[in-house]
């Protein structure tokens, strides 16, 4: 038998390589920023064009390199930064590897411009699939500038598994975040598609986080300190209250790289204990500085896992200091008693979480009135509509009321479409409520519960989405403009939703970079609701897979309804239950909630029987 083994060519090996190294464009970001910082920079900018599939480019005032090792740089294993296997685990910069431009440069094409301080001209490199295409001497700043164009242009799979623009461009902006976060005195621009995205100057960290994700966040963040002997922490850590459901704005820097790692997340959301609602996770900033010879790096491709030497003792140690800023934070809220609690609650303990206290509860709220300002509990829906509770019966025998009636989830199997058959009005008024959750209501047949948040869920997602098909929203025109402060990632989400916002109800009189002025909002909204409106909006737009083909009106609709509806653990009154099953009842699905669960059970007379036996 002949041989058959073969040394693979270079630029195969190296589109190998590649596929573990750049899965998409904001790899490269990663990896072009990241060797800037190395190259010592202090003024970054990259310039993204269609997501990075066309362009990605960076520029760095950096060290710049020589004619030799601007040519040496795309070889693999070629790298300045290590020397011996030893000097693995005593890595003070990002790149270590030396195969980030070899691999880019064998699915690219890749210009290089670099010069050295020294140097009086610079070079220009440019090269296709591994292949150099030109080298110049060209006149240059100081620094160095690589352009990638037309990302994967060889291999048309890996191209075509790209995601949409979108996707991709949050992907980008994620390695953007992460780097500008670790190095927050160097000055970083981002530009995309010749638009300005990011202009962050050199800062300390809290104003780079600042400056990223929104004034606002100043007052949520609350500063971690610690140093021991192994481990010094510091950063910031957002105050319970703004825990989210999605994962979001976790980071976590060792030795200034941001690194994943659900073992220290763990400790950090350990140390939240007791004051997050369930389900949410905390957010964080946290810089951890440990001996470069406590940690191997080396055990992922694109480096964003490490191994600790001694991973409980760290564990326990970030657990503590979290703990004890928390601790110290928390008297806060205790002794601020002017505070508004409206939606500024501290934070609730879990086991406590069925009270939900974070709702203020109107007594007084009478849902007939037009005008229930004190309440967060609001009806939008219009007085002349109001029909009575013998409405539920006066209908049933018409045929549309049955159609409606037959939709109903009927969790009993003895209650069925004919439930209502024989009612009368005599059966009366009445309605009580349940742990302030559901609204039991006697029927001749029975016991109809109904689950209060979902059902008025129903019936503000069906006005909602008609509102906003049909543009049939008033609008309540706000004394004195709200102001409201954004990310920019958050802007960009709100701007592509505008329209059907205004189709809602809402008026913006200003939207910017960070912030927003609303001086019109939807006639069933509070304007105290408002925030947490937007904001849960944008997580669950945030959260929505794109490519779903959710109807954005719906989704829309969806989150405004599940923000605005009546909470569970509200007691209302009698008025408010009665008006609250009329409009249930009026609606097109009155069984099912926009989330698909059940909204009404029924117990039949003969349940009843059974039990007393
Ligand atoms: P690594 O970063 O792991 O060393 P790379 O392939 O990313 O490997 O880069 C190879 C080498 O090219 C680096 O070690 C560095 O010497 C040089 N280099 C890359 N980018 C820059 C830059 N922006 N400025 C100066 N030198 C650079
Ligand atoms: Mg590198």
């Amino acid at each position: 038998m002949t041989d058959i083994i073969e040394l693979l060519p270079d630029h195969v090996a190296n589109q190998i390589a590649a596929g573990e190294v750049v899965q998409r464009p904001a790899s490269v970001v990663k990896e072009l920023l990241e060797n800037a910082i190395d190259a010592g920079a202090d003024a970054i900018t990259l310039v993204i064009k269609d997501a990075g599939k066309t362009l990605v480019q960076v520029i760095d005032n950096g060290k710049g390199m020589t004619v030799t090792d601007a040519r040496l740089c795309f070889e693999r294993h070629a790298t300045s930064k290590i020397k011996s296997a030893d000097d693995l685990f005593n890595l003070h910069t990002k790149g270590f590897r030396g195969e980030a431009l070899a691999s880019i440069a064998a699915i690219a094409h890749v210009e290089l411009k670099t010069r050295t301080e020294a140097a009086e001209v610079g070079t220009a490199i440019t090269i296709e699939g591994s292949e150099v295409v030109s080298q110049e001497v060209v006149v240059t700043p100081k620094g160095t500038t690589i352009s990638v164009k037309n990302l994967f242009y060889n291999i048309p799979a890996r191209r075509n598994f790209l995601k949409s623009n979108t996707v991709e461009t949050r992907h980008i902006i994620d390695e953007f975040h992460r780097v500008a976060l670790a190095h927050p005195q160097v000055a970083f621009i981002m530009l995309n598609n010749g638009a300005d995205v990011f202009n962050l100057a050199a800062s300390n960290l809290r104003q780079r986080i600042v400056n990223i994700f929104g004034t606002k966040t100043n007052e949520k963040l609350v500063p971690v300190e610690e140093e021991t002997e192994i481990l010094k922490v510091s950063g910031f850590v957002l105050k319970p209250e703004f825990a989210k459901k999605s994962r979001g704005e976790q980071f976590f820097f060792v030795n200034h790289r941001f690194i994943k790692s659900s073992y220290l997340h763990h400790a950090v959301k350990s140390a939240f204990e007791g004051l997050l609602k369930e389900g949410t996770n905390p957010g964080y900033f946290l810089l951890l500085e440990v001996d470069t010879h406590s940690i191997d790096i080396n055990i992922h491709p694109t480096k964003t896992e490490i191994k600790f030497d001694d991973e409980h003792a760290i564990y326990a140690m970030l657990r503590a200091t979290v703990k004890h800023s928390l601790g110290q934070f928390s008297i806060a809220p205790v002794l601020d008693f002017n505070k508004d609690t409206g939606f500024d609650t501290p934070y609730e303990y879990s086991k406590k979480s069925a009270v939900a206290p974070t709702i203020e509860v109107d007594r007084e709220f009478n849902p007939f009135k037009t005008e229930s300002k004190q309440s967060n509990i609001s009806f939008p829906f219009k007085r002349e509509k109001q029909p009575a509770w013998e409405s539920l019966y006066v209908g049933l025998k018409s045929e549309n009321f049955e159609d409606t009636i037959a939709n109903v989830e009927m969790e009993s199997e003895l209650a069925t479409g004919s439930l209502f058959e024989q009612e009368e009005a005599e059966v009366g008024q009445v309605t009580f409520q349940l742990q302030n959750k559901y609204i039991i209501c006697p029927i001749k047949s029975g016991m109809m519960v109904i689950h209060q948040h979902r059902a008025h869920e129903r019936v503000l997602y069906e006005e909602l989405l008609k509102n906003i098909t049909m543009q049939e929203a008033v609008s309540q025109q706000l004394l004195f403009p709200l102001q409201l402060q954004f990310s920019k990632p958050e802007i960009e989400i709100l701007l592509k939703i505008e329209e059907q916002l205004t189709q809602t109800g809402f008026v913006f009189s200003e939207i910017k970079e960070d912030s927003m002025e609303i001086n019109g909002i939807p006639v069933s909204v509070l304007e105290s609701q408002i925030e947490r409106i937007l904001q849960q909006l944008i997580t669950d737009i945030r959260d929505e897979v794109p490519e779903a083909g959710f109807s954005q009106n719906d989704l829309l609709a969806k989150s405004m309804a599940k923000s605005m509806a009546v909470k569970t653990g509200t007691a209302l009154d009698s008025e408010a239950r009665e008006h609250l099953v009329n409009q249930l009842f009026a609606c097109k699905e009155p069984s099912i909630s926009p989330a698909n669960r059940a909204i009404i059970m029924t117990l039949g007379a003969t349940d009843f029987d059974k039990k007393f036996n």
